[in-house]
């Protein structure tokens, strides 16, 4: 087939029609302000839409113009904008923009590509998207979509993006010049995939040259695979070494979980014993904090993971070991061990960043396939989930603020498995070692399985096993299949 340009643009136009609008360009259009584009282009360097978009909208609602901007210190930016991609240099870059643009620009956003790079934080890119999105005039904005697609097509052969936007410059009709760039990001992040791409079901396939692509595998569909349910256990162990003394691996063994994730291992995998690092049937997985004998996650698995992502991308909980995925082939497995708040609530604003961070990766993957997320999520969520809830109300994990984050993720469809099967009060999953709390049940409910909104139909029984000793938790359980 000959490459014709304009006809893979034109199709691609119709095509991205239903996919997801970049955020810049929706706030492009919904603005009409270069303000608001200069900002949010900032933002979205090496950021994921998602998070930009929420990230503008909380700093929009505080500083709606550039005046406002002027008002706000560098550290309500970053507590703004976080967590955004190298959050504390464009924290930098907005709180220095007002004074700037006074001095050189009489408080105007400029509109050429030779003055917007002299503002902090702009390089060409941005500066062209800026123009072209702000502005509506004539600009070749080069994503890094932009650079690798053009060159799958072999319509351009460059080596940088700078080269690219050189290239198109002379090569593409004007006409296409602004559009260009959002058609490419959509596409490139929904189709044209920079891992994987997606070729098996690309509207321009029979047009494509694939220079230099991997395309997919496709995996084998749900109905051809067996249909057997999985038994998954999450447990807080309080310490994996002391728990072996206590009849672990026999637990384990009558127990006999698809999927075992266990929560405050407190070791690094070196320290185990050789039975427990390698547990006979499983395949082990660790995410150790780096701090020894602190926090830290595991997963046994009868089925090897396709992938395993170790932490969500902040170095803050990552160093710490909370949260390990393991990717199969229909669904992600997301073990997590909350940030206690603590008892005087100073890690409440961090765990508050946690629980938002891992929020947005959970929806992100709920995007691609079944998730289904487990863990000790140090809260209570309603009166029910605690024995003694008036006497809790200050206290950490059942503050209102940690409450109010389990409430929003009910609210974007995550469904707590357990409360779909049992409406009771009085079925908790920790007890204080003090006081004889656990024979007294005077307990929490604060661990938990969530599957996302989708996954619903695959939830077959989800269960508390307050029966099992040998930690301050007991292990909770989904059945899945
Ligand atoms: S066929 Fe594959 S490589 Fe080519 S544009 Fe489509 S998704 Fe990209």
């Amino acid at each position: 087939m000959p490459f014709n340009i304009e006809e893979i643009l034109d199709i691609l136009e119709q095509e991205v029609r239903s996919y997801q609008v970049p955020v810049v360009d929706l706030i492009a259009v919904q603005t009409n302000d270069p303000y608001k584009v200069l900002v949010a282009t900032i933002l979205s360097a090496r950021t994921r839409d998602e998070v930009t978009a929420t990230a503008a909208a909380r700093l929009f609602a505080q500083a709606p113009t550039l005046e406002a901007l002027a008002l706000l210190d560098e550290e309500t930016l970053q507590r703004l904008i976080f967590p955004v991609g190298f959050y504390k240099n464009k924290s930098r870059y907005l709180a220095a923009l007002p004074g700037i643009l006074a001095q050189d620009f009489s408080c105007q956003i400029p509109s050429e590509i030779d003055q917007l790079i002299t503002l902090p934080g702009v390089g060409r890119k941005t500066a062209n998207l800026v123009r072209a999105q702000g502005f509506g005039k004539s600009a070749i904005c080069v994503d890094t979509h932009v650079h690798r697609i053009m060159n799958i097509w072999g319509y351009v052969e460059s080596v940088t993006p700078l080269q690219t936007e050189m290239m198109l410059r002379n090569k593409l009709a004007e006409k296409y010049w602004i559009r260009v760039n959002s058609l490419l990001v959509a596409f490139g992040q929904q189709t044209c995939r920079p891992v994987s791409p997606h070729c098996d079901s690309c509207v321009v396939s029979q047009f494509c040259p694939r220079i230099g692509v991997t395309p997919r595998k496709i995996k084998p569909s749900a109905s051809s695979q067996p249909t057997g349910i999985k038994r998954m256990i999450s447990w807080n162990v309080n310490g994996l070494r002391a728990i072996v003394g206590k009849g672990f691996l026999d637990i384990v063994k009558d127990l006999a979980p698809d999927i075992l994730a266990l929560q405050e291992i407190k070791a690094m995998p070196e320290q185990l014993p050789d039975a427990v690092r390698e547990l006979a049937g499983y395949n082990s997985y660790f995410h150790s904090a780096s701090k020894k004998g602190y926090a830290g996650v595991a997963v046994y698995s009868r089925i090897a993971a396709d992938k395993v992502y170790y932490g969500i991308g902040d170095h803050r909980f990552d160093e710490e070991g909370r949260v390990l995925t393991l990717e199969f082939s229909d669904f992600y497995l997301v073990n997590c061990y909350f940030p206690n708040a603590r008892h005087d609530l100073s890690r409440l604003g961090l765990k508050d960043d946690f629980n938002r961070a891992l929020h947005l990766f959970l929806e992100d993957l709920a995007r691609h396939k079944s998730v289904v997320v487990c863990g000790d999520f140090n809260v209570a969520h309603t009166e029910k989930d605690l024995a003694r809830p008036a006497a809790n109300v200050m206290n950490a994990g059942f503050t209102a603020e940690e409450r109010q984050w389990m409430d929003s993720y009910v609210k974007t469809g995550w469904i707590d498995t357990f409360r779909h099967y049992n409406q009771e009060a009085g079925h908790y999953s920790w007890w204080s070692y003090r006081l004889g709390a656990r024979a007294r049940n005077i307990g929490w409910r604060i661990d938990y399985f969530f599957v996302d909104t989708a996954s619903k139909s695959r939830m077959v029984d989800a269960h508390i096993m307050n029966e099992i000793h040998g930690s301050d938790h007991c292990p909770v359980v989904l059945d899945f299949k």
